[in-house]
């Protein structure tokens, strides 16, 4: 870790800062379910759910995840696929599969309690610097700093930091200084704060410095642009996909199946179940003919007399992709599908059965065009 050496801030200020920042957060806090909670296997899912992700959209999830498993050991004896189906549509389901894989370590190696410092926490699948950082200090008191997204950004107004904090150099001068700041007796508090004022206040675009309770220490303010600060990071480019879908529906006496296809187990949306695409690299819409070889494949068979409906486009995003999905409607009336061909990775499965598998969020994207449909 580094301190800059212009950091310049006698003790005197550090304090100053502590409880200035304290006393705001007690005041202004949000009201959030995993809010005082203690149970560090609760902090540990909170903090893997918020990780690149809104705290309104995760609110939810905590709340089904911690009804569904309330404590690590029944996340670690839960099937994976239950897991993920809880997960479904938080995206970045890695994280889902770390946690899970977690519990487990948890319970083979800890004796079912979590570790409580930094670094053991680090020594468990998927938990890094802030994972680690953030569960120590608020589940067990341990004066450790986290540096997140916000974090980075009131750091960087707060100390006038320039160039790209996102790696290297950046990162460590982010760390040495969350890691001088933070407050010895109530770390878990301090660091709840320092992330809730980037939440609430030292927002990235418009900040109200007004409402600042840290505002006569921002060298950012104090230059007049607080904004200018952190410097935007190159966005990474996003890669065009063109996807094909198909959502094959078998009909027959009145009763509607769907043909569902497993992800394989490593890769983008692992383990996840969809409806039959094929992902192309590129803007180029795939041949419709070769879904339907992909159809035929999963059916063992020729195609039984069909008809295609196009359902529409659904754009959605990953970090690094960008998928444009054509999907269609694929009817096959009075087809009763064979059990015989039911096979690991691919299903047939009625309305309730779909809504209850884990699927991605581009695939409900999809079942949601087929209201209309009968
Ligand atoms: Fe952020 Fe403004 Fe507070 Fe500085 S004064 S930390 S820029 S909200």
């Amino acid at each position: 870790m580094t301190v800059p050496e212009d950091f310049g801030w006698e003790d005197a200020a550090i304090v100053r800062f502590r409880r200035a920042l304290l006393d705001w957060f007690v005041r202004h806090k949000r009201e959030l379910p995993w809010r005082g909670v203690k149970d560090p296997y609760a902090v540990l899912v909170s903090e893997m759910m918020l990780q690149q992700t809104q705290v309104v959209t995760v609110i939810a999830y905590y709340d089904r995840w911690m009804e569904r498993f309330p404590g690590v050991e029944d996340l670690a004896r839960a099937p994976l696929e239950s897991v993920l189906e809880v997960w479904a549509g938080l995206g970045y389901y890695r994280r889902a599969r770390f946690l899970h894989r977690a519990a487990q370590e948890i319970m083979s190696t800890w004796g079912g309690q979590l570790p409580s410092t930094a670094k053991e926490l680090r020594t468990l699948p998927g938990i890094g610097a802030y994972t680690a950082g953030a569960v120590a200090s608020i589940a067990f008191g341990k004066p450790e700093p986290v540096v997140d997204g916000n974090v980075s950004r009131v750091l960087a107004r707060l100390f006038c930091l320039d160039g790209d904090l996102s790696r290297g150099e950046g990162q460590r001068t982010l760390w040495g200084l969350a890691g001088v700041l933070v407050d010895k007796a109530r770390p878990g508090d301090f660091n709840q704060a320092l992330m809730e004022l980037g939440a609430t206040v030292c927002m990235p675009r418009n900040p109200t410095c007004v409402d600042c309770p840290v505002q006569d220490q921002c060298a950012a303010f104090a230059e007049g642009d607080p904004a200018r600060y952190p410097t935007p990071a190159e966005r990474t480019r996003q890669r065009p996909v063109a996807v094909g879908t198909s959502v094959v529906v078998a009909k027959r006496n009145g009763e509607t199946k769907f043909l569902v296809v497993q992800r394989p187990a490593e890769g983008l949306l692992a383990g996840l179940w969809q409806f039959p695409s094929i992902e192309q690299e590129g803007k180029a819409v795939p041949d419709p003919q070769a879904l339907l070889c992909l159809i035929e494949s999963y059916l063992e068979t020729p195609a039984p007399p069909h008809v295609r409906h196009g359902l529409g486009q659904v754009v959605h995003q990953f970090s690094h992709i960008r998928w444009r999905i054509e999907a269609e409607l694929f009817i096959v009336e009075d087809f009763e599908p064979s059990e015989a061909r039911v096979r690991e990775g691919l299903r047939w499965v009625n309305v309730e059965e779909l809504k209850a598998l884990p699927m991605s969020a581009a695939m409900r994207k999809i079942e949601g065009l087929l209201q209309g449909f009968d």
